[in-house]
């Protein structure tokens, strides 16, 4: 998952050939929103926001039959259709869809929920802002003395800081909690699948595979934390890697990171 620059898209080409790329969703809403504020491109200042809300709802509805009503409801506007160059914009975004658009076939890849590639850009972010406090290094040298003394040093005490559990996601965990408790039928299927009630419909039951960390609910095929999976975490005392919660061999292994012992 990458920003939509040819230069990297291509390289990972080349040396993934295989691979599926798909396209950061900030980055896509951001080059939409940039062409929206073209002059050049005449769209009225005061209809840009509503275009992009309706954009940004194709992109995340997991539904693809929602995704085509949402987009043709977009097309069909009586202003965007007096828009020619959006229209073919929009059509030729639409020509991308598999590689942006959340409903068309991404659900199913094991994205763990992440819609962005906001971790590498919070990254850059940290050196930019804390290690180069946003000024230049004065020379090579000391940007080697940079990376290696002060930014090795920041790792260390933020993965300390983890390990300790002063920075985990505890309160994202009672939230998921709190309606995992509700969910009272589950039944085992398999060694590694359980079958979950949904919590608001008695109806619809889900699948869970703990092997793999999976739920099939909506939201999240994608392999993403969910109250199912909450709730089979509850049940079996297990913690699944994707969980919010760190195990005393996550923070054993942080640990050992930090201090760099083998
Ligand atoms: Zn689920």
């Amino acid at each position: 998952m990458t920003d939509d620059s040819t230069a990297e898209r291509n390289a990972l080409r080349t040396i993934f050939p295989n691979a599926r790329l798909i396209l950061c969703a900030f980055h896509v809403c951001q080059a939409f929103w940039r062409w929206l504020c073209v002059t050049d491109h005449k769209v009225d200042i005061m209809k840009r926001q509503s275009i992009m809300m309706r954009f940004r709802n194709i992109l995340f509805v997991t539904d693809p039959e929602e995704a085509v009503k949402l987009y043709e409801g977009l097309t069909m506007d009586e202003y965007i259709k007096t828009m020619p160059d959006l229209l073919n914009h929009l059509s030729n975004l639409l020509e991308q869809r598999l590689e942006w658009c959340i409903s068309s076939g991404r659900v199913d890849l094991l994205t763990r929920g992440n819609n962005t590639n906001n971790i590498t850009e919070a990254s850059i972010r940290i050196l930019k802002d804390v290690i180069l406090q946003r000024c230049k290094a004065f020379n090579a040298c000391a940007l080697v003395d940079f990376i290696t003394s002060i930014f090795e040093n920041y790792f260390q005490r933020r993965i300390i800081s983890y390990a300790n559990t002063r920075k985990t996601k505890d309160s994202i965990y009672a939230m998921f909690m709190k309606t995992a408790r509700n969910i009272k039928n589950i039944s085992k299927v398999n060694d590694n699948e359980y079958s979950v009630e949904s919590e608001t419909n008695s109806n619809t039951f889900y699948t869970v595979r703990d092997d793999l960390a999976v739920c099939d609910c909506d939201a999240e095929k994608c392999g993403r934390f969910c109250k199912h999976l909450c709730t089979i975490e509850q049940k079996s005392g297990v913690i699944f890697p994707n969980s919010p919660r760190l195990s005393i061999h996550d923070r054993i292994l942080l640990a050992r990171i930090a201090m760099g012992i083998r």
